[in-house]
């Protein structure tokens, strides 16, 4: 799998600091380093507030980090300005968590879809009815829908018609931020079929945030674990069952929730919660949760390093020079 994936964003050494009060940073990336390949699906997992949000807001330029490069198309995504940056988001959208919040209640679904295509002069006016309705039927909406409101919408068919736009422009990422966490779980899984589908036909390139291990473990190629800030391990999604190595994301393994699990054995939880992004020790930042903690990991803070073909870990445990 590794030596025939082709590399379509490289995302290196990103940092992004926020003033706080008291003249403190808020350090939220913390030197990032990833990868995005073509026609396959990056997660990104991590509890709230841990940076992956900020990280993927990166992609689509709706900010920029501090320091740090994205390269995307031989281009420095993070110093686009004017009309280059507006073209370049034809290639990479977004789906949000809750998309009726990211429409605009007086459109129409036909309007939502079709708005950025007009936008970039991809259709005429004329064109918008079976563009849209082209559309819906790709993410399995009667096309009747064209004609509703959000409002007229479940949360699912919301995120349905979401999908639809970001697809719309054809573009070769599309960053999806927790975009099913707000659903049932049923409907959660007829989204992520349709994700995956699509990505299989059209050989999309998918960055998908994620609270949940266990959700994103049953259809990411590759999985980043983040702890504030920083990349704690980067592996195979169909490894991190069995291969799951930093202690953090091996908690986070241990505490998925199954119906069909092993009853008798303890379902693992991490003690105590984690510190204030503005309170990091120096060190490795998961140092007051580690059961693992050794006098080093209060002092040095552990590199990303591989520990075998497409496999990092940062923890003293594994391979620290
Ligand atoms: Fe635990 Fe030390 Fe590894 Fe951090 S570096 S995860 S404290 S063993």
């Amino acid at each position: 799998m590794y030596d025939d994936r082709e590399l379509i964003l490289e995302a290196k050494h990103v940092t992004r600091e926020f003033p706080a009060s008291n003249n403190r940073t808020l350090l939220a990336c913390n030197d990032v380093s990833l990868n995005l390949y073509k026609g396959k699906t990056l997660g990104l997992v991590g509890e709230s507030g841990c940076g992956k949000s900020t990280f993927m807001r990166f992609l689509v330029s709706l900010d920029k980090p501090t320091s740090g490069e994205i390269i995307f198309k031989g281009k420095d995504i993070t110093k686009l300005k004017g009309e280059e940056l507006r073209q370049n988001r034809q290639h990479i959208q977004m789906v949000f968590q809750d998309p009726s919040g990211s429409f605009n209640p007086k459109m129409k679904v036909r309007d939502i879809i079709c708005e950025p295509l007009l936008n970039f002069n991809r259709i005429k006016p004329s064109e918008k009815d079976a563009t849209a309705k082209k559309f819906l039927k790709m993410v399995d909406l009667p096309e009747s829908f064209a004609d509703r409101y959000p409002h007229n919408m479940s949360g699912g068919q919301c995120q349905r018609v979401a999908i639809a736009r970001a697809i719309a422009l054809e573009p070769e990422i599309i960053v999806m931020d927790e975009a099913t966490c707000a659903l049932d779980v049923s409907v959660q899984k007829t989204i992520i079929e349709l994700v995956v589908n699509l990505q299989r036909e059209k050989d999309i390139t998918i960055g998908f945030i994620a609270h949940d291990l266990g959700l994103i473990q049953s259809f990411a190629h590759e999985i980043a674990v983040m702890y504030l800030g920083n990349i704690v391990e980067v592996l195979p999604g169909e490894d991190i069952g069995k291969n799951a190595m930093h202690p953090y994301t091996q908690a986070l393994q241990g505490a998925i929730f199954d119906l069909n699990m092993d009853f008798s054995k303890k379902i693992e939880s991490i003690d105590s919660e984690a510190p204030s992004p503005l309170d990091v020790p120096p060190g490795c930042p998961f140092q007051d949760r580690c059961e693992y903690c050794m006098d080093k990991c209060r002092k040095e803070h552990p590199k990303l390093v591989e520990v075998e073909k497409g496999h990092q870990v940062a923890c003293h445990k594994f391979g620290q020079a």
